[in-house]
């Protein structure tokens, strides 16, 4: 048996003849450990079961915290792809003609009524920043039939 280092599992035992009842002067002599040791454990054996049996309500919550870092990290993946996309699409003027590009930029409101239904209407050329004109999407609004460029 160790004399100065005992194992957890010898100083737990310790430890529970002491809460048991024993003399603490008898069980240092058995295991050859001083009684301050064993005041020492039998604190930190108290402390750590108190800990144990206390409630963790304010605990880490693993699996709601993965969750939302999934949600957050999808989320960001999605904005990215997104942001590739309409950066590709503005650097190709072929590509701005398209439904997909449209739908992108297309206003959520009529800054002429506030309606709603914002319908796309063709395309007009605009000068991009190489020089060359591009075709952008023109929307028209089914509530006052007013045009919205963009
Ligand atoms: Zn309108």
């Amino acid at each position: 048996m160790p004399e100065n280092h005992p194992t957890p599992e010898v100083k737990f035992a310790i430890v529970k003849e002491a809460w048991a009842g024993r003399k603490i002067a008898q069980i240092a002599r058995k295991y050859k450990v001083c009684r301050d040791s064993i005041y020492t454990w039998m604190h930190t054996a108290a402390q750590a079961c108190l800990h144990a049996l206390s409630p963790q309500k304010r605990g880490p919550k693993f699996k709601k915290l993965l969750k939302s870092e999934e949600v957050i990290l999808c989320l960001e993946q999605k904005v990215s792809d997104l942001e590739r996309e309409l950066k590709g699409l503005s650097h190709d003027p072929q590509a701005i003609p398209s439904l997909k590009y449209a739908k992108l930029v297309r206003p959520d409101r009529c800054p002429h009524c506030g309606h709603t239904r914002i319908l796309l209407n063709g395309y007009y050329p605009v000068k991009g920043a190489d020089g060359a004109f591009v075709d952008m999407p023109r929307f028209i609004c089914k509530q006052c039939r007013k045009r919205v460029y963009l």
